[in-house]
């Protein structure tokens, strides 16, 4: 027997809807490029994505075209993340932070018709303009209004279009979004996300498990909205009605911090690396900035360090784990403590916060080893393997993506973990991040997170160099807090207490600064070249 509830479709214009009546006088704040701070709401929000969508179908947009946007975290880019898809396009948000010509190939590969590009961002695109495939290039003014020839500006556009948008009919299963991966361990691969599964996903990121966000709170994404479909916050943020927080180009921590207090934010999203920096700054200027509540910092992209989680907690920043893929919309695992966790001692508490949380609703998750699955006791580790609704079935047009997928449908995401009875996740390393060292594995992010608890140790990145005899061996670059002082044989040292010999690193490294990629993970592939030839002792 059927079910004879109605087959709704789920896609994007009805959230937009939603927003524009119910949420109309909810705040969207934006801070410009030059500092200043724009405020505008949800239903002038809805007008003027509804006009995006009207001036792009003007200017021939058809079903299922892409549309890439450069842009920083504010208010118009917000308005494209609904005004493309509900005219039927697929918005492409393209990695601002790449060099010219990957971001080129990347457009390319995508084939974007027209690009939705913020005015300060034109010197990168003149960078890479010869190579580009765009028909129509729209440029999002800050300061003045003056266009150079061959742009279109976004604000006449939107001026000219009209208030009377019709949509088109949308399938749910149509294409909304597109992003592609951040490129840390190889080449970007792009994913296509459907309107169902952003819709699905923003229900997702309400759950006090997940996001935990509701009409109640302030959200500050400080993750650019070029990472990872955004993180989800602009289409969970709008759906939700809650308010927005968008810090333009400043992502430095005192700016972070300037807006965190000044706008009372109450969740704010961002990788470990920000947070390691806003710590710094909090630590080197206590009393600067005061928080009137707990603040909620949800936190993913790489493991924040245990001793992170516990030193944000002092000023009333909570860490809460996200683990998430760009191909899983991202949202994978998350969590924290369990309600009767909350009496246990406080190492141990720490311990399950700097896991990676249990799977969200729908989205399903095994170890697979060679000789099958791994249980979950909370030592067995294994790849990876992850299936459901908002979880990619495909990369967009890559010929050779076969073995990423199981014959049973199951996307295999090269992350090695273990999982414990509860379905608690903990992240032991990239598969190609695990240093392979005489047939023995070691975890690098077990090393380089307990390393930063050392009260010297500013950052550390752990890699594997190619050793003649065990295959790989531990390599532990490490930039040391401002006069601080460390050896490398204190750091062995500190390291040994929780660490088989083994396990320790070889050779320590003090550098000024760890490289970083385009979102802010270290860069391990840059560390592991520049060290490749490292001159083992025997
Ligand atoms: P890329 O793989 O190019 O970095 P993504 O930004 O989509 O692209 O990164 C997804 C990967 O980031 C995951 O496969 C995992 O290795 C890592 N990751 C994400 N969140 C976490 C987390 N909370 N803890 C550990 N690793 C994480």
């Amino acid at each position: 027997m059927r079910g004879t509830m109605m087959d709704y479709p789920l896609t994007l214009p009805t959230i937009l809807e939603r927003a524009g009546k119910i949420f109309s006088r909810v705040e969207i704040v934006s801070r410009k490029p030059d500092k200043s701070i724009a405020r505008t709401c949800y239903g002038e929000f809805y007008r003027r994505a509804r006009r995006l969508a009207a001036a792009l179908t003007k200017l021939g947009l058809q079903a299922g075209d892409r549309v890439a946007s450069m842009m920083w975290n504010h208010s118009a880019h917000l308005e494209a993340f609904f005004g493309v898809p509900c005219a039927g396009g697929v918005l492409h948000t393209l990695n601002l932070r790449l060099h010219a010509h990957e971001i080129a190939g990347i457009a390319k590969h995508a084939g974007d018709r027209f690009l939705l590009i913020d005015d300060i961002l034109l010197p990168v695109y003149e960078k890479f303009r010869s190579d580009a495939p765009f028909e129509k290039v729209i440029v999002v003014p800050h300061g003045s209004d003056a266009m150079p020839d061959g742009f279109l500006n976004y604000e006449l556009l939107l001026a000219d279009a009209g208030d009377d948008f019709r949509y088109p009919q949308l399938d749910e299963n149509d294409g909304a979004a597109m992003c592609f991966t951040s490129g840390t361990t190889g080449h970007s691969k792009g994913v296509i996300y459907s309107h169902r599964a952003l819709v699905l996903h923003s229900f997702a990121c309400g759950l006090g498990e997940v996001f935990g966000m509701s009409h109640f709170d302030t959200v500050l994404p400080v993750a650019p909205m070029f990472h990872a479909n955004a993180w989800g916050l602009p289409f969970a943020c709008t759906m939700l009605g809650a308010r927005l927080v968008l810090p333009g180009p400043s992502v430095d921590p005192e700016s972070v911090l300037g807006l965190m207090v000044s706008e009372r934010v109450s969740i704010a999203c961002g990788v470990p690396t920000v947070w390691i920096a806003v710590l710094e700054a909090l630590e080197k200027n206590p009393g600067r900035w005061k928080f009137d509540a707990p603040v909620r910092i949800v936190c993913g992209g790489t493991a924040p360090p245990l001793e992170l989680i516990r030193r944000l907690d002092r000023y009333g920043l909570q860490i809460k784990h996200l683990w998430g893929m760009t191909e899983t919309t991202p949202i994978g695992t998350s969590g924290g403590l369990r309600p009767h966790m909350h009496d246990w001692p406080d190492d141990e508490k720490y311990e399950i916060r700097a896991k990676q949380g249990w799977p969200a609703p729908f989205v399903e998750i095994r170890l697979m080893r060679p000789e099958g699955e791994a249980p979950w006791d909370g030592a067995t580790s294994g790849e990876i393997e992850i299936r459901g609704p908002w979880v990619a079935a495909s990369y967009y047009d890559s010929p050779d993506q076969a073995h990423r997928w199981t014959a049973d449908g199951w996307f295999r995401t090269g992350d090695v973990a273990t999982m414990d009875e509860a379905g608690y996740v903990k992240i032991v390393d990239r598969a190609k991040d695990l240093v392979k060292s005489g047939g023995e594995w070691i975890s690098s992010v077990d090393l380089e997170n307990t390393l930063m608890g050392h009260p010297a140790v500013k950052e550390a990145c752990v890699v594997g160099i190619p050793h003649p005899k065990w295959q790989e061996r531990p390599l532990a670059a490490v930039v040391l807090k401002d006069g601080a002082q460390a050896t490398p044989e204190e750091l062995r040292a500190f390291l040994a207490q929780s660490f088989a010999k083994w396990q320790l690193p070889d050779a320590f490294v003090f550098i000024d600064a760890i490289p970083r990629t385009s979102v802010g993970k270290f860069k391990k592939l840059a560390l592991r070249e520049q060290f490749a030839n490292w001159k083992w002792e025997s």
